[in-house]
């Protein structure tokens, strides 16, 4: 968790999670769930979607420091129903690494500090 509490707003995040933060990996039945939203066959969804596999046979659908495949031009996942177990667990805030939160963290200061100031100015 982190140490430093403030609350997040996902949507005026840049999507960091889904750009920055790692790769992604699916297991055999993550690619079944995804492969049955996309209407493709297990093997379809492989041959089309998995963009790296490890010396240990792990398969990612996203690459460390890539954005994601599924990831749309206003920042919405196109898979969100079926999106795989890593994403589904996925808070940057709660991220043993901190590097996502602090960069999500310092895009949205300036607005909280500006709502803060619009608040007392209403006083
Ligand atoms: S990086 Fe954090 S704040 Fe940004 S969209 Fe992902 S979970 Fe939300
Ligand atoms: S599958 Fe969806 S939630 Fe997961 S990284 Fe890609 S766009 Fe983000």
């Amino acid at each position: 968790m982190s140490d430093d509490s403030r609350p997040l707003d996902c949507l005026r995040c840049p999507a960091f999670c889904c750009k920055i933060a790692g790769y992604v990996e699916v297991s055999e039945y993550d690619i079944r769930r995804l492969a049955k939203f996309l209407g493709l066959t297990k093997s379809e969804f492989e041959a089309k979607h998995i963009v790296e596999r490890t010396r240990r046979g792990k398969k990612h659908i996203k690459a460390e420091y890539e954005t994601c495949q599924f990831l749309d031009s206003k920042r919405r996942c196109t898979v969100y129903e079926a999106r795989p177990t890593d994403c589904r667990g996925y808070y940057c805030w709660d991220a043993e690494d901190q590097s996502v939160y602090r960069a999500a963290a310092f895009i949205q200061v300036p607005v909280r500090t500006q709502q803060k100031e619009d608040r007392e100015n209403r006083k």
